[in-house]
């Protein structure tokens, strides 16, 4: 009998997996067998443990995994298939630095707000709290850039636009110069140290997507706040 990763005592990281997929699924990020999850199992050589493909994300198995190489091949003789979509998963674990985790996701207000930037290349984010629950970022009085890549079913294309833009990005700064990015109409990769932190990572994108989405809708809402002025500045004034 083949040796299951339960057995080889990757277990608790793969209920933590599960419990990942039967969360984003209940908060309509990870729908159907849409999705997939990743978790750096071995860095040198490079080796990550990624969903199989095609599975409902509400209900996933222990034997739902696979373990693949750098180059997305899977290395355990299982005989598992993982989705096309891996090789973008190792290419954000060998590209940024300090990955131990990759999360995607297709929500809706990410799969809308993708379509609607497309043309201007980047989703921009911009004077709110919740931002700061993204890595090094400590202040809502700031802004991040969240590429989108139009969307293709050729990953090994699409893996090669990721990769020259994320070659123009300073990866050795104090502040990571990108959380995560957008395929256009299709959804959320973003990553993190470890699977918590990038299950946080997703959790603040999409509710930030939500709101930029909903306060396209408000005009009013939209723009980043300005300073108001209080009562008695406005009574100074008349
Ligand atoms: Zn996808």
């Amino acid at each position: 009998m083949s040796t299951t990763f339960a057995e080889a005592g990757s277990a608790d990281t793969i209920d933590q997996l599960r419990a990942v997929g039967r969360e984003f699924h209940s908060r309509g990020w990870s729908l159907g067998t849409s999705s997939n999850y990743s978790v750096v199992a071995s860095r040198d050589p490079l080796e990550l443990l990624i969903t199989v493909s095609g599975k409902d994300k509400s209900a996933l198995g222990r034997d739902d995994f696979v373990r693949v190489d750098a180059a997305g091949k899977p290395v355990d003789g299982s005989g598992r298939k993982s989705s096309a979509e891996t090789l973008l998963h190792c290419l954000i674990a060998s590209t940024v630095p300090g990955v131990g985790a990759v999360l995607h996701t297709h929500s809706t207000w990410g799969t809308i707000l993708s379509g609607a930037d497309l043309a201007r290349g980047s989703l921009r984010i911009e004077g709110y709290e919740m931002l700061k629950g993204l890595e090094g970022i400590a202040t809502h009085d700031t802004f991040v850039e969240v590429p989108i890549f139009a969307n293709t079913q050729d990953m090994t294309e699409l893996a090669q636009r990721i990769r020259h833009r994320f070659a123009a990005l300073d990866w050795s700064a104090a502040r990571s110069p990108c959380h995560g990015f957008l395929l256009s109409r299709h959804g959320l990769y973003t990553w993190g140290r470890d699977l918590a932190e990038a299950r946080r990572h997703i959790e603040i994108h999409e509710f930030l997507f939500e709101v930029v989405a909903r306060a396209r809708m408000l005009p009013a809402a939209g723009a980043p706040p300005q300073p108001r002025q209080t009562v008695q500045q406005q009574q100074q004034q008349q």
